[in-house]
């Protein structure tokens, strides 16, 4: 696919000029944020199990000449400090609420781990701010077919209607529903 690494930001000033439809993905701290993007693009623009917490920009890229994609922070920060914490909500929502482009956000989740207070507040700022998002339960590849459908149904009680889809990163599968939401239905 062809991608063009755009630009780092931390505020809005620093934000490239919205020419574009844009997607977002956030995601906890090891959900496989980096691989789920590498594997979308197909090749290594995004670093895999890096030092959680270190890596606190909006990396900005262009996909297809068609659409900006913006990778977001991991979060994940029960061990963390409350600086940390806030840091990221600052910039997260100040990205969420003031983003005129922004057409959709991709919330990545490890499909072991169970919904939790983060993808709470994180869904609160979604519907609240109207941004339509979807849920990708990433590493399915951990889990049998049937067990992987029975830890889907459960975590869709949880999104209030946002779209669920199970991928493995690693694996490279189950992609094509969410490149249709990110390059047609989003852009
Ligand atoms: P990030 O912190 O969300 O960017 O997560 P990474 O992409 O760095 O992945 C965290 C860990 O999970 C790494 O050890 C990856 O190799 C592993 N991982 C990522 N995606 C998958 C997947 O689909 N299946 C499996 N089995 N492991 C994965």
């Amino acid at each position: 696919m062809k991608v063009k690494f755009l630009k780092s930001a931390t505020k809005p000033a620093e934000y490239p000029h919205p020419y574009k439809p844009e997607v977002a993905i956030v995601g906890r701290s090891n959900a496989g944020k980096s691989s789920f993007i590498n594997a979308l693009v197909d090749q290594k623009i995004a670093k895999v199990s890096g030092t959680p917490g270190k890596t606190r920009l909006l990396n900005f890229f262009e996909l297809m000449d068609k659409v900006y994609f913006v990778d977001c922070p991991g979060y994940g920060f029960a061990k963390g400090s409350l600086d940390e914490a806030l840091s990221w909500r600052g910039m997260i929502e100040a990205y969420l609420s003031g983003r005129e482009t922004l057409k959709g956000v991709i919330v990545i989740m490890d499909i072991r781990r169970d919904w939790d207070d983060e993808e709470v507040l994180l869904k609160d700022w979604l519907v609240r701010h109207k941004t339509p998002w979807v849920l990708i339960l990433n590493k399915a590849d951990k889990f049998s077919r049937s067990v992987t459908l029975q830890r889907k149904k459960v975590i869709e009680k949880e999104t209030g209607g946002a779209p669920v889809f199970i991928v493995s990163s690693s694996k490279k599968t189950g992609f094509d529903d969410i490149k249709n939401v990110i390059f047609k239905e989003w852009s």
